[in-house]
């Protein structure tokens, strides 16, 4: 079973807000800050603690413990200079991990040198992903694992169905692996080689872009 870890997360707009309901879900200790008074009687009934406080302050950070989380998010966007501010105070106290919204580029590189652990860009994020879902009609999902690499999600296309694994062998001819294959509601994780496709059938799959490509190419219609 998973520890439960005590997060805190600093700015309550939709993302910092959508990260609080997904970790209370998690079953997840969280404490939320804003300096709005509203957002934070909005998200008292919602997280495990919600407090109003400047996170550019110092002493009042420090009054709320951060330094005992063990993972602080800093999910302001707007106020890029307060976002910075936040990010060095909660490295000079020591909180373990990181994680900080950036707004632009220069906002990522700045806080990648100043301590934060880990840096998201959710609107860049997003914008590949929608990008790589209306290039291919057959792509439902996209996550990018690194600059060459991704995960999609696509229909299994008219071609496959009747075939089995093994016999569409995207391994030897794209170096591409079916990591799950999802049937209505079912999900075969590491599906056989002898599972047959059906229409409908959703495929998971891993592999470089350009060999993804090229098997939606053959594969789909
Ligand atoms: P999102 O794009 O996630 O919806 P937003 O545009 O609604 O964000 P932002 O201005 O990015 O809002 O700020 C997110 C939250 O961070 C706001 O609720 C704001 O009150 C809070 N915030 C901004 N600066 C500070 C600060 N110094 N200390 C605490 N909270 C802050």
């Amino acid at each position: 079973m998973r520890s439960k870890k005590q997060f805190a997360v600093i700015g309550l707009g939709r993302f910092g807000g959508s990260i609080c309901h997904a970790l209370m879900k998690e079953k997840m200790e969280v404490l939320a800050i804003d300096q709005d008074k509203e957002k934070v009687e909005e998200f008292a009934s919602i997280v495990t603690k919600a407090v109003v406080a400047d996170s550019t302050d110092e002493k009042a950070l420090k009054k709320r413990g951060i330094q005992n989380f063990d993972h602080v998010i800093v999910a302001i966007g707007d106020n890029i200079l307060a976002s910075i501010l936040t990010t060095i105070i909660l490295d000079d106290l020591g909180v373990e991990k990181i994680t900080v919204k950036a707004q632009n580029h220069y906002h990522e590189k700045v806080l990648n040198r100043i301590g934060a652990d880990s840096v998201v860009h959710p609107e860049r994020d997003i914008g590949v992903r929608v990008a790589h879902q209306v290039v291919s009609e057959s792509v439902l999902e996209y996550l990018e694992v690194s600059d060459k690499y991704s995960i999609v999600e696509m229909v299994a296309g008219a071609k496959m169905v009747g075939k089995t694994i093994v016999e569409l062998d995207f391994r030897a001819t794209y170096g591409c692996n079916i990591l799950a294959v999802k049937r209505e509601e079912d999900v075969y994780v590491s599906p056989s080689p002898d599972l047959v496709m059906k229409e409908k059938d959703i495929l998971i799959i891993i592999g470089a872009d350009d060999d993804i490509g090229r098997l939606e190419n053959h594969w789909m219609d």
